[in-house]
């Protein structure tokens, strides 16, 4: 009999990790790979961030912290929430956890019962999917199409729910797609969720700041704030703040979950690494004039990525409006032929071929719900994503 748990087994390691494993054996091969695959900036974590993390390890902040996140950054968040979201929140209804996917994973064990439904918008981040299954939960995807942005409609939402329904996660801007939800397509989730009083939303705003062409992100606590007694706020420091490797997340929300998710934190990883809470402290309250440079550079690449998509024969994809990352659609290259006979039937297929024959790392899109689909990210220099398409195009050239 297998050691491992019947539903564990039912899971995949995500397919970044496995992608950025197949492009390192390659590389080790003597191959060069152009990785449009990882979902981090490459942009350093800026400069004042990282001073304050030196003078947190000089002043000896290496103990343990407390479980639930040191006050001084709980505090920071609150302030956070007011000044960027208008939203309003005491310190003893956040939490910091070690990235925001712990923050969901906690939500996730803290509040499904085996069997518990959780609805997501397809395309969906893929760890969301995961996290829910190893909580014992059943992810529930509700279609979206390209045609309107990969935004779910009111009738889509109404028909996902039923009497097991527990939450819906909400990501926008959206991993993979880029959407962004306006005051509008908000209105009109919350009339669907007002009535259904059994659904909790869970809101992933981590791209919050990641949004182009004067957009701005709105919570869906904005325009419905009387659902605020069964919403999350999910955020954290990886993406606009460039601090994938610090580990560092947070929630807020009604304090009898935020308690449930403090105890299995408390029992599994403890709390964030302590100095590099105090950086966080400095990131959310300090200098943000690095966003909109950033923010201008990344629209840059993406007017790359979108032009030179849409030059491929066969490939499309919309400019998202937020987020890193554009979707693109290749359905007419299921069915075509290698120079070697082999027939690419599905979007893994065709990403493999292009990991081999362009040397370009991608993301299937059969592990976000919606194919055939490929992911790019554009967190990547405009010479390497250049050079990346002309490779791409080159590849699928060859295809019969
Ligand atoms: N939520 C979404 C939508 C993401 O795309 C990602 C990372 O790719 C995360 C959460 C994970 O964030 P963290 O690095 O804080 O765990």
């Amino acid at each position: 009999m297998s050691i491992i748990a019947e539903h564990v087994t039912k899971i995949k390691a995500s397919e970044v990790s496995l992608v950025s494993a197949k492009a390192l054996e390659l590389e080790r091969q003597g191959k060069s790979i152009i990785r449009l695959s990882a979902g981090e900036p490459d942009f350093p974590t800026p400069d004042h961030i990282k001073m304050a993390c030196i003078k947190a390890l000089c002043d000896n902040m290496t103990k343990y912290p407390p479980v639930i996140g040191i006050p001084e950054l709980r505090e920071a968040i609150c302030l956070k929430l007011k000044r960027d979201n208008a939203l309003d929140y005491t310190p003893s209804q956040t939490i910091v956890s070690s990235g925001c996917k712990q923050v969901l994973y906690n939500a996730m064990t803290a509040s499904l019962n085996p069997g518990d439904e959780v609805m997501m918008a397809a395309p969906y981040w893929m760890s969301y999917a995961g996290i829910v299954q190893l909580s014992r939960g059943i992810p529930v995807f509700i279609p979206t199409r390209q045609e309107d942005g990969f935004k779910p409609s009111a009738s889509a939402l109404e028909k996902a729910i039923t009497s097991r329904t527990k939450w819906l996660f909400l990501n926008s801007p959206g991993n993979p797609s880029g959407a962004v939800y306006n005051a509008e397509d908000l209105k009109a989730l919350a009339d669907v969720l007002r009535r259904h009083p059994q659904v909790w939303i869970l809101s992933d705003d981590i791209y919050e700041f990641l949004v182009y062409d004067g957009i701005k992100f709105l919570s869906l606590l904005n325009v419905a704030p009387d659902l605020k007694d069964r919403f999350l706020v999910v955020n954290g420091l990886s993406k606009a703040y460039c601090m994938p490797g610090w580990r560092l997340g947070y929630a807020a929300g009604p304090e009898d979950l935020i308690k449930a998710m403090f105890k299995i934190q408390s029992q599994s990883t403890s709390g964030a690494t302590h100095f590099c809470q105090w950086a966080a402290v400095t990131a959310l309250t300090g200098d943000h004039s690095f966003i909109p440079i950033h923010n201008a550079e990344y629209t840059d690449r993406r007017d790359l990525v979108v032009s030179m998509v849409n030059q491929i024969n066969g490939l499309s994809c919309r400019p998202p409006q937020g987020a890193f990352y554009c979707y693109i659609a290749c359905g007419t290259y299921m069915g075509k032929k290698t120079s070697g006979g082999a027939i690419i039937s599905t979007d893994e297929e065709l990403v493999s071929y292009l990991l081999t024959e362009a040397g370009v790392a991608a993301i299937p899109g059969t592990p976000f719900g919606m194919s055939p689909y490929f992911r790019v990210s554009f967190a990547t220099a405009g010479s390497k994503i250049k050079k990346a398409f002309e490779c791409i195009q080159k590849a699928l050239g060859r295809l019969q």
